[in-house]
């Protein structure tokens, strides 16, 4: 038996039960396949339920306000992608009459749609014959056929993708894709590959030369770069001043506390001298709230205070960003992690 009828023939015995499977409609795997970028199953799931329950139809998709959508979104990271599921859903309605497409080079065009999830969407409501390349494939195939070259090199993805094409069961590719993921996900894991009951064992070169651990191989990422954001709590009459993010930096046209950026940590006596804190709070009293709190995000390290701010001159308005906001009903802003992480335990405080 070949690579692929063993592959499917442990899928038919061994898959995944997860409810976006069983489906042929592009707007459910879509859903489904957006929400798990970089996010687990268990965590990704009631994000899907709810989605699907809030956004029966593509349709509704597009007719929801991108504020709605971020709130719903909230705790899952990387909110770009609800953003471009928004710019794709209207896209339909405009393009594609909206019908969601299913051929792979209508849904490569939609925004937010790279290589893997067009191959995804496209194999897996049409049966189109293009193989899915995530991690799970890449550590599989690289592991299988002892290959070195770098998955996150230009070379390394056009050799993996030439390979992961041949091996594709062209009468059958929606189920070899689900069926490779699931294999990489269950058996060939990153840590610990379960070897020993692997169908592969014998063919597969890394387990024969005892060098599962040298693959895959990847090209080292640039060092991640650090920020350092000090946030200010004001309150007013039962209000908070909040202010909504631009949309050219991370957590896009997000809500959080007014802050100030630096590159360096700064004492708290070096902030009451920063010129944006005077300009903003002259003359008010400082008190910090916590410890340094980090947050990893790809590429960038954020690291985070909180202060108390009492007795701000009025001029704590005067950027157009900032607005208060009624502490009871902040839960209908969108908020990034950091902030509704912290707004637990700032309800606790005296
Ligand atoms: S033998 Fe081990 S490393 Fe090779 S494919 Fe199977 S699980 Fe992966």
């Amino acid at each position: 038996m070949g690579f692929s009828s063993k592959l499917i023939s442990w899928y038919a015995k061994n898959g995944r039960e997860l409810p976006w499977r069983n489906t042929t409609n592009p707007y459910i795997i879509w859903l489904s396949e957006i929400i798990l970028q970089q996010t687990r199953i268990e965590q990704g799931t009631p994000y899907f339920h709810n989605f699907l329950e809030n956004f029966p139809t593509i349709e509704d998709f597009a007719n929801a306000d991108e504020g709605e959508l971020l709130k719903l979104w909230q705790g899952l990271g990387y909110y770009s992608r609800a953003r471009n599921m928004h710019k794709a859903a209207r896209q339909i309605q405009t393009d594609f009459d909206g019908k969601f497409p299913t051929k792979y080079e209508e849904v490569i065009k939609l925004t937010g749609i790279g290589e893997y999830t067009a191959a995804a969407i496209a194999s897996f409501s049409s049966n189109a014959a293009y193989a899915v390349l995530d991690g799970n494939v890449f550590r599989v195939l690289s592991r299988y056929f002892a290959i070195d070259t770098p998955i996150n090199s230009t070379a390394g993805k056009k050799q993996f993708s030439e390979i992961a094409n041949e091996l594709l069961d062209k009468k059958h590719p929606g189920t070899y894709n689900q069926a490779i993921m699931d294999f990489g996900a269950m058996l060939c894991k990153p840590k610990n590959p379960l070897c020993e009951e692997c169908i592969f064992r014998m063919d597969c070169r890394a387990f024969q030369t005892n060098s599962i651990q040298s693959y895959p191989v990847k090209l080292k990422k640039k060092p991640s770069r650090n920020r350092f954001f000090a946030y200010f709590i004001v309150e007013e009459d039962g209000q908070l001043l909040m202010a909504k993010r631009n949309d050219s930096d991370i957590w896009a046209n997000m809500y959080e506390f007014p802050m100030i950026e630096t590159e360096e940590e700064l004492s708290i006596s070096a902030l009451v001298e920063h010129n944006e804190f005077k300009f903003n709070f002259p003359s008010a009293i400082i008190e910090q709230l916590n410890g340094m709190v980090k947050q990893v995000l790809s590429h960038q390290n954020i690291y985070a205070k909180f202060y108390r701010i009492t007795n701000p001159e009025n001029n704590v308005l005067k950027n157009s960003n900032w607005a208060f906001y009624n502490s009871e009903n902040l839960d209908k802003l969108a908020m990034h992690k950091l902030m509704f992480t912290f707004l637990e335990t700032f309800k606790k405080l005296p």
